[in-house]
């Protein structure tokens, strides 16, 4: 693998067949010009963003299901090749789709599911994105596995690279909450905190990617198959609905990439014919405190002007995010709609999820959960239409969020009589 650049290589590009399954080609997002496959991102015409072209065969519903209970079911869709499942990966995918009763009742939403993808390999939807930057990186013969991250990024990277048996390099921003550097660390000896902010050590990581030959930076260099595995978690919200789209979805916003991939994954299965053709309304979550693309959709206007971020969501603090404006596109053509909340709000989202369906996200998910809140009490989602909230990560990565808001009612001795002094008693 070259070091990063947007030259294809004029040689054989010594890939083996089927490399990329069935991926034909690179495509400029902008002004769709087409170069190989390789490790390009940006476009040579224009520097706009690379995606990943296919022609797809037929696929069958009866095909999917008879895969494996992760995201591997969707391989023809996926940039991966047809043996994916022979390479030690984190397999991680197909992960609960909860039918939200009691959230539901709570927020007056007749019909509510939660995409639960904290129970992936290492707690969030991450993995789905590291496992196809993973397996580009192995075909592209890269010897080195890395990335610029907001948390957990890093640790899908530096599990996943563990199980493969590649070198890893993880960047994060010194002020990174505790349990997430430790969640890499154990996975990797080369976890890397940089003082700066994301953007900051996202900006590193491209000069390094540019000086150093080989190394694969997932959501850098080999940006456009990573941002693929976030396809997978429309494919699964449709194939569990009973292939079926849902009316309304929300999703939580750092670069906006996993937002968009959900909407292309919808419209990929409707143009293969696995799911009815029928609008689906895409919403967009942020937090206050970064929320560069809620601001702009606000103030009704296309350029996304970069922010500090401030904000407890770390996960989702990306001032200056690279899909920005296509989340902005999205959830307007859909009827959507992009709303954040302040921290307290993430606070009380992650206690509502808690207490009303028992599953415990972290500030990204208290995010989600928060603006869908925001959402029905603005009127700007419809609470007759069958809805799907995402929850991206898991609580015990950002304990310190709530650890002042919740706790034991009462400390007592281990009496009887003291027990009954706390009120507690039925
Ligand atoms: C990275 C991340 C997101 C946002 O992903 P983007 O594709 O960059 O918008 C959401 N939730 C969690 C928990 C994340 O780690
Ligand atoms: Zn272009």
């Amino acid at each position: 693998m070259s070091a990063v650049t947007t030259e294809p290589a004029t040689t054989d590009t010594g890939l083996r067949a089927g490399a990329f399954g069935n991926a034909v080609a690179l495509s400029c997002r902008e002004c769709g010009h087409r170069l190989d496959l390789g490790p390009f991102y940006a476009c040579p015409e224009c520097f706009g963003p690379l995606e990943i072209a296919y022609e797809f065969p037929t696929v069958t519903r009866e095909e999917i299901e008879a895969g494996p209970a992760n995201i591997w079911r969707y391989k023809a869709l996926l940039p991966v090749p047809a043996d994916i499942e022979q390479s030690p990966n984190t397999e991680p995918g197909f992960t609960r789709l909860l039918k939200a009763h009691n959230l539901g009742a709570t927020l007056g939403i007749d019909n509510l599911w939660v995409k639960d993808d904290s129970t992936n390999p290492t707690n969030s939807f991450k993995d789905r994105v590291v496992a196809c930057a993973l397996s580009a990186a192995r075909e592209l013969g890269a010897k080195v596995f890395a990335c610029p991250s907001t948390g957990n990024l890093a640790n899908a990277v530096a599990a996943a690279g563990a199980r493969a048996g590649i070198k890893t390099v993880v960047f994060i921003p010194s002020n990174l909450e505790k349990p997430k550097q430790v969640n890499s660390a154990v996975y990797t000896d080369s976890l890397v905190a940089v003082d700066g902010n994301y953007d900051d050590v996202n900006k590193l990581a491209q000069e390094i990617a540019a000086e150093e030959d080989g190394w694969a930076f997932v959501n850098v260099n080999v940006r456009p198959y990573y941002a693929e595995g976030s396809k997978t978690l429309g494919y699964e919200i449709a194939e569990q609905l009973g292939w079926r789209l849902p009316d309304q979805v929300v999703i939580p916003v750092a670069s906006g990439s996993q937002l968009t991939k959900v909407h292309k994954a919808f419209q990929e299965l409707i143009k293969l014919g696995l799911v009815e053709d029928k609008p689906v309304k895409i919403f967009g979550a942020q937090a206050t405190g970064c929320s560069p693309v809620s601001v702009a959709y606000k103030a009704g206007v296309d350029a996304i002007r970069p922010v500090k971020p401030d904000t407890i969501a770390k996960s989702l603090a990306i001032g200056n995010p690279a899909d920005g404006i296509y989340v902005l596109d999205i959830c307007r053509e859909t009827g959507g709609a992009v709303e954040d909340i302040t921290d307290d709000e993430v606070r009380e989202g992650i206690l509502l999820l808690a207490r009303t369906e028992g599953i415990f996200t972290e500030t990204a998910g208290g995010t989600t959960v928060g603006v869908l809140k925001k959402l029905v009490e603005t009127g700007q989602l419809d609470t007759s239409l069958e809805t799907v909230v995402i929850n991206t990560g898991m609580g015990l990565k950002t304990l310190d969020a709530v650890a002042d808001k919740v706790g034991p009612a009462a400390t007592i001795a281990p009496n009887y009589d003291a027990f009954v002094e706390t009120g507690l008693t039925s």
